[in-house]
C-alpha cells in the first residue's frame, strides 16, 4: 500500500499563531470551495477564492458576507501562486496547467475534505465507490439518525463538510457532530492525504472516470483505495468482497484496519452475507447477529442488497441496535433518479434511473427487472464499453430507445441484439416512443449508461424532464 499512502505533499496544520497571513487560495467557487474559505478565514488564514466560471449569486452572498476576496472567470496567477496551500475543488483536474503550476512550485494542493477533517474531532464514515455512494451515505446517515445519534451529512452530497465544521466552531458554540457521514468521490480522494476515516466503505470499482486517470485503471483503483489510507487497526474497512477488481486489489495492499467484506455469494466470518435460505446476516463480532429477509429491504434489486450490507456492518460498528438497524434498512426513502418508479400508464411501468451514468449501474438496473423492457440509453459516452450488457440486453430488452445526440455506437453495440432501436432527440420524443412501442406487462427503463450533458444539464435534468413526459401521456 506504500504507493497511495506516501503523502505527496507533506502537509501539516499550521499551529494558530502561524496561521496568521498564511494564504490560503481556493480553486471554485462552488458548494466545496466557499465552505473552505469560510472555514479557512475562521482559523485565521488570509483567504483568496478565484474561480474559472461563473460563482452562483447565493455563494458571492456568502463570500462577501464574509469579507473574503474572490475573482470570477479568471485565475489571476499572481494570487494564486503566492499561496501557502491551496483547496482545489474535485471538478479541477490535476492536468490543469494551473494546478501543475502549482505543483512544481511544491504548493500543497488538497480537497476540501482533507482541509475539514483537520478541524473536527467526529468520527467519520467514509463512502466510495463506482456505484451507489449517494445510495449507501443516505442509509447509513437514516440509520444513525434514527438511532438518535449526533449525525452531519455531508462530502458529495448536500452543505459541504467545510461549512458544517466551520459553523459547529461558531462563538455561538454551536456544538460539532459526534459522527460525519461522507460521501468521496476518487476526484476528492485525490486530494487527501493525511485524513483518516474511522469507517472506510469501498463498495464496487468499474471502469469509470478514466479520462481523469490518464485511461490507466490502476490509477483510478489507487485513488479509490485512497479511503483506507492512514487507516490503524483501531478503524474498521468495509468492502464487497464479490468485486473482483477489490478482491484482487486486496492481496497488493497492506491493509491494517479491521476488515469487514460482504458478500452475495459466499459466507464471511465478520461482515455480512446472505446464508443458505437467501437470509442478509450481519456479524461483526462473532456473537448476536442480525437477520433479516431480503424482502424486507426498502431498497430492491441486487446492488441495493449490497448497499444495505455496508449500511448493516456500519450500523452494527457503531454499535446500534438489532432493532432500529433493521428498521432502517426497511424504511429507507432513497432520493430521486435511482430506479425511481415514475407510474404505471395503462399497464406500462415508467422507471427513471438517470443516475446511471456508466455501464455498470445500468448492468444493475437491468438485472433487477422482470417485465420485458423498452430502453432508453445513450448521451455522453465516457469510453463506455457496452459488452458487459449484451446478455441482459438479449435476454430482457425489446427495444431500445437512443438518447443522445450522437448514438453510433450503441447502435453497433446492440443493432444485431434488439429488433427494433430507435433515436430520439428530447426526453419527450423518447416517452412518447417508448409508450408507442409498449404492451401491457411492459416496463420502460430510463438507464443511460451515458453522462447528460449533450442533451441536458445535468442528470437530474435528464430525469425530470423524463418524469414530465410520462406525467404528460
Ligand atoms: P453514486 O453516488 O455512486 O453515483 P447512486 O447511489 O447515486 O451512486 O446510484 C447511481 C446509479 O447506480 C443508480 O442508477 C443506482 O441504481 C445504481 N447503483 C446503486 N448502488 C449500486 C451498486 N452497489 N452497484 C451498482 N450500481 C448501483
Amino acid at each position: 500500500m506504500e504507493n497511495i499512502l506516501q503523502t505527496k505533499n507533506k502537509l501539516r496544520t499550521p499551529s494558530p499563531v502561524e496561521r496568521v497571513g498564511v494564504r490560503l487560495v481556493i480553486l471554485g467557487g462552488g458548494e466545496s470551495g466557499v465552505g473552505a474559505a469560510v472555514l479557512g478565514l475562521k482559523k485565521g488564514f488570509d483567504v483568496f477564492l478565484s474561480d474559472k466560471g461563473k460563482i452562483k449569486d447565493k455563494y458571492k452572498d456568502v463570500l462577501s458576507n464574509y469579507g473574503i476576496k474572490w475573482e470570477e472567470e479568471k485565475h489571476t496567477e499572481a494570487f494564486i501562486l503566492n499561496a501557502d496551500e491551496v483547496v482545489k475543488s474535485p471538478g479541477i483536474p490535476d492536468k490543469a496547467e494551473l494546478i501543475k503550476a502549482l505543483q512544481n512550485k511544491g504548493i500543497p494542493v488538497i480537497s476540501e475534505i482533507e482541509f475539514a477533517g483537520r478541524y473536527t474531532k467526529a468520527k467519520k464514515i467514509c463512502i466510495t465507490g463506482s456505484n451507489g455512494k449517494t445510495t449507501t451515505t443516505l442509509l447509513i446517515y437514516h440509520m444513525l439518525q434514527k438511532a438518535g445519534l449526533n449525525v452531519g451529512l455531508a462530502g458529495n452530497v448536500g452543505k459541504s463538510f467545510a461549512m458544517q465544521v466551520a459553523e459547529s466552531t461558531d462563538e455561538a458554540g454551536k456544538k460539532d457532530f459526534d459522527y460525519y457521514v461522507l460521501e468521496l468521490s476518487s476526484f476528492q480522494l485525490d486530494g487527501m492525504f493525511e485524513f483518516k476515516a474511522d469507517i472506510s466503505i469501498l463498495l464496487n470499482i468499474t471502469p469509470d472516470h478514466l479520462d481523469r486517470y490518464n485511461y490507466e485503471m490502476q490509477n483510478y483503483v489507487d485513488s479509490k483505495f485512497r479511503v483506507i489510507q492512514n487507516q490503524t487497526e483501531n478503524d474498521a474497512f468495509i468492502f464487497c468482497i464479490d468485486d473482483e477488481i477489490i478482491a484482487k486489489e486486496l492481496t497488493n495492499k497492506i491493509i491494517k484496519a479491521k476488515k469487514f467484506p460482504f458478500s452475495i455469494k459466499q459466507k464471511v466470518e465478520q461482515g455480512a452475507y446472505l446464508d443458505e435460505n437467501n437470509q442478509l446476516v450481519i456479524n461483526t463480532n462473532n456473537s448476536n447477529p442480525l437477520f433479516m429477509t431480503i424482502q424486507e429491504l426498502a431498497l430492491q434489486g441486487k446492488h441495493n442488497i449490497y448497499n444495505s450490507m455496508a449500511a448493516g456492518i456500519t450500523g452494527k460498528l457503531v454499535e446500534i441496535r438489532k432493532e432500529t438497524i433493521r428498521e432502517s434498512l426497511s424504511d429507507f426513502h432513497n432520493i430521486g433518479h435511482r430506479l425511481e418508479l415514475v407510474g404505471n400508464i395503462h399497464g406500462i411501468e415508467f422507471i427513471n434511473d438517470s443516475k446511471a451514468t456508466n455501464v455498470n449501474s445500468t448492468w444493475y438496473a437491468l438485472e433487477s427487472m422482470t417485465n420485458p423492457v423498452i430502453l432508453i440509453l445513450g448521451g455522453v459516452d465516457k469510453g463506455n464499453d457496452y459488452s458487459m450488457l449484451n446478455e441482459l440486453i438479449k435476454e430482457k430488452v425489446k427495444a431500445i430507445i437512443c438518447l443522445g445526440s450522437d448514438n453510433k455506437k450503441i447502435i453497433k453495440a446492440f443493432g444485431g441484439l434488439v429488433e427494433t432501436i430507435l433515436e430520439a432527440g428530447s426526453a419527450q420524443e423518447a416517452v412518447a416512443q417508448s409508450y408507442k412501442l409498449g404492451k401491457k406487462g411492459d416496463t420502460v427503463l430510463l438507464s443511460p449508461a451515458c453522462a447528460s450533458f449533450d442533451l441536458f444539464e445535468d442528470y437530474e435534468d435528464r430525469g425530470t424532464q423524463f418524469k414530465q413526459a410520462v406525467r404528460g401521456l
